[in-house]
């Protein structure tokens, strides 16, 4: 069994494989002519073998408050053991979701960028 965690800089290393170096919105939409059947490149591997992969899940549970049962949405993060051919094909799929949450990050900090100009600008 093995497992498979991705850090930052995983991070960066998966978006340029399967993106341009310039990763413009054309890309992260998958619209992009140069790189949209860009795959994930994987080493040969035995499809069957075991693997671990962790997937954001939100859960109902029961919590107390004032001494009262109250169910509560909570997010959990959960650990899934499957092959490993499981796995690739759930992070192929998963694929265009992380990409638009890509965009929405730069989306949000060009905003932010946006905002910081101007705000010295204005008068209280
Ligand atoms: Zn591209």
């Amino acid at each position: 069994m093995s497992r498979m965690c991705p850090g930052k800089k995983d991070k960066v290393t998966f978006k340029k494989e399967i993106s341009c170096d310039n990763l413009n919105e054309e890309c992260l939409d998958r619209v992009c002519a140069r790189c949209k059947d860009k795959k994930i490149t994987v080493l040969d591997f035995n499809k069957h073998d075991v693997g671990t992969y962790e997937k954001w899940s939100t859960k109902k549970v029961e919590v107390m408050i004032k001494g009262e049962k109250k169910l509560c949405q909570k997010s959990v993060k959960e650990a899934i053991e499957c092959e490993k051919q499981d796995i690739i094909q759930q992070l192929n799929q998963t694929l265009p979701n992380f990409l638009v949450h890509t965009k929405n990050i730069k989306h949000q900090y060009h905003a932010i960028d946006q905002i910081k100009k101007v705000l010295p600008l204005m008068k209280y």
